[in-house]
């Protein structure tokens, strides 16, 4: 049976612990503890040096009653800022800040559901199969920490990862693919008033590129494009000779992710050269996107889940990213899956104690539908 005040006191625990990108290692050392209580042999990964970090991802196996299909379940242990000191307001069903910080249920509510339900079923001896549990570093930061995950040490043949708003049943299927870039525009640095003739100002050329990108914002249904960032020039008597852009595109689908950043990769260039100036192009996939189809086993799964605890599913895309996108591009067929959180990423967000507990409830649900399933 899932505690109802164990779960809330869980959440609540967490929350208290500062645990920002790259310095979760109050919240690694709190969950080693929590795990080992469990009974659990929990070890924590070498990502922390490799990333720069103070944690690394805490990985644990939870040994079932027969070895197939083994479940990954996953929740990433650091939020955003402003999130240190944060002081959890609880007002009847609602879990809220004072409102100076985020609330941080991205993710402790995933990590609080996991734990619940993993207790409640040891509780009550209930047979499952094999689940590893692993509560990620950096994933705000880039998903860093599911990036450097060994995944040979865990294999799971699904995966659930808890990350996801909207209501409990919620499962986001499909996930962009996500290319970054850094654009700087080389110029000619000359004085203003004296003899700009002779400079070539790298801000214009920004000014033109960006004015004249062949794709911007909502490009289609499934793309988007951003400049997010733009910084240059020392002076208003110089003309400006180095001005750099950084900007993003999004798509699901990655012949359209390719041919959309080529595109505005290849008008840069020809924007900076036409004006007699260059442009150093740094362009990187830092993620997969994912698109689960409702035949994909992940998916009957998720629907014997739903049958199982008269949740209704509700199969949805997403524009974000998350470490679902890391493992499935990594050949784990994975969702994520709604926890509850409101307003992520404000210091408006909020919870429902009652959402928690049905996450808890459609977790023992998906355990139970992957334990009584037949695996090939
Ligand atoms: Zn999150």
């Amino acid at each position: 049976m899932i505690n109802k005040e164990r779960l809330v006191n869980e959440f609540l625990s967490l929350v208290k612990i500062d645990s920002l990108s790259k310095n979760e290692r109050k919240m690694a050392d709190a969950l080693l503890e929590k795990l080992r209580a469990m009974g659990l042999d929990p070890y924590e990964d070498d990502t922390g040096s490799k990333i720069g970090g103070t944690a690394g991802n805490v990985i644990c196996k939870i040994k079932g009653k027969k070895e197939k299909p083994a479940l990954l379940l996953m929740a990433h242990m650091d939020t955003v800022v402003p999130g240190l000191s944060k002081k959890a307001v609880v007002e009847g069903d609602i879990i809220k800040t004072d409102g100076t910080t985020i609330l941080g249920g991205d993710d402790a509510a995933g990590i609080a559901v996991i734990l619940e339900t993993i207790r409640s079923l040891q509780e009550d001896n209930e047979e499952f199969g094999d689940i590893y549990l692993a509560f990620t570093v950096c994933e705000e930061g880039g998903l860093f920490g599911a990036t450097n995950l060994d995944l040979s040490k865990i294999p799971a043949d699904y995966a659930i990862i808890l990350d996801e708003g909207g209501p409990i049943g919620t499962a986001a299927v499909t996930a962009p693919y996500y290319n970054k870039f850094k654009v700087v525009f080389k110029g000619k640095a000359a004085h203003a008033g004296m003899e700009p003739e002779k400079g070539i100002s790298a801000i214009m050329m920004a000014a033109k590129a960006i004015a004249g990108m062949p794709c911007f914002g909502r490009i289609d249904e499934e793309s988007t494009s951003n400049i997010g960032m733009i910084n240059g020039g020392q002076a208003r008597n110089i003309v400006c000779d180095t001005c750099t852009i950084e900007g993003e595109v999004r798509s699901t689908d990655e012949n359209k992710i390719k041919d959309y950043s080529e595109r505005i990769m290849n008008w840069f260039r020809k924007t900076a050269e036409e004006m007699g100036g260059s442009a150093e192009i740094d362009l990187e996939t830092m993620y997969p996107g994912f698109r689960l189809k409702d035949s994909d086993p992940v998916i009957q799964l998720l629907k014997r889940a739903s049958e199982l605890s008269g949740i209704p599913l509700n199969l949805q895309p997403t524009g974000g990213g998350s470490d679902t996108n890391v493992i499935n591009g990594a050949g784990i067929p994975a969702v994520n899956i709604s926890v509850g959180m409101e307003k992520a990423h404000s210091t408006e967000e909020f919870i429902r104690i009652s959402d928690m507990e049905k996450a808890c409830e459609f977790l023992t649900s998906i355990i139970k539908a992957a334990y009584s399933y037949n695996h090939q």
